[in-house]
């Protein structure tokens, strides 16, 4: 090793990127078989009405049990199944254990939604509405049970495009909402143009709603915007009663949070 300080640190910059490059790279391997040998998992958040403060429906977040590392959380592997392509095999393995899941609820008594996240590469395959209608054919159910998110950047990617998958998603029956609402490349034009049912407002504008007035405010008129396009106003990452509090007083639809509820697996979801 050279005494030079500037050599050494390149030296250890290099070895640390060689290092989470070959990190990377095994969890990329892992990936490729997590789907067959039963590793992924879907949890399930409640989503709550805030004026009843039932629970009216869930999100569905994928979780992956790593044989070595335990729980790897998704955004440390969407991103490298969405370079990989296996995000198409997966979404749609999340898409069937979904709607089974829904049957299984739907036939013990309980009506309601689950929203599934769907990332970039997903939303442009040209197979996405069939395959959603078959998972939904097959177990028999209407299409108002499964609720789709997509976030800001996968519509702006190519708003065109995605205008007209909008539409086709739209024909069959199933909602949309746009998730993580502020964060992306927000333009208040495509909320006119894009058939989406909701706002999922991100919850780095609700954790400091209570203590910080910006953020207070531009809750408050994200709310009343959606509101005057006739969109539902869902926000997320709610983890106090005074968040709730707030949201409830400024006409906010529904929550999900720490609050109401963390992602636990669907036995779970019922045991309160
Ligand atoms: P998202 O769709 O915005 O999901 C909300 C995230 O916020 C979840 O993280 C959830 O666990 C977390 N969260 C919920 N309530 C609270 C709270 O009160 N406080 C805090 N600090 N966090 C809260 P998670 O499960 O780690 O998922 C992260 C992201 O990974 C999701 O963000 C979504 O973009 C993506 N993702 C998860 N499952 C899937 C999937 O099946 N397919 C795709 N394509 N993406 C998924
Ligand atoms: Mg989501
Ligand atoms: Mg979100
Ligand atoms: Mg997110």
């Amino acid at each position: 090793h050279a005494k030079d300080g500037g050599g050494n640190r390149f030296e250890f910059y290099s070895e640390l990127s060689n290092a989470v490059t070959l990190e990377r790279l095994a969890l990329e391997m892992d990936l490729r078989y997590a789907l067959d040998r039963g590793e992924l998992m879907v949890y399930y958040q409640p989503k709550v009405d805030l004026r009843s403060g039932d629970m009216v429906g869930s999100e569905a977040l994928l979780r992956w049990r790593h044989p070595v590392h335990g729980l790897v959380a998704p955004d440390q592997f969407i991103p490298i199944a969405e370079e990989t392509g296996l995000i198409v095999a997966i979404g749609e393995w999340v898409l069937r254990t979904v709607c089974r899941q829904i049957r299984r609820w739907c036939d013990q008594g309980r009506r309601f939604s689950v929203a599934i996240n769907l990332s970039a590469r997903q939303f442009r395959e040209r197979e996405l509405a069939a395959v959603i209608s078959a998972a939904l054919a097959d177990e028999g159910l209407a299409p108002e049970l499964l609720e789709l998110e997509i976030t800001e950047s996968i519509v702006m990617h190519n708003a065109e495009q995605a205008a007209v998958i909008l539409s086709g998603l739209k024909e069959q029956g199933l909602s949309v909402s746009i998730d993580d609402f502020g964060t992306g490349y927000s333009s208040l034009n495509y909320l006119k143009r894009f058939p989406v049912d909701a706002l999922k407002i991100d919850r780095s504008f609700v954790r400091d709603i209570a203590t910080d007035n910006d953020d207070a405010r531009i809750v408050a008129a994200v709310v009343a915007l959606a509101h005057s396009l006739g969109l539902r106003v869902i926000a997320e990452g709610v983890e106090t009663a005074e968040q709730g509090e707030f949201l409830l007083s400024e006409g906010c639809d529904q929550a999900q949070g720490y609050f109401y509820g963390r992602p636990v697996p669907a036995e779970e979801l019922f045991k309160t």
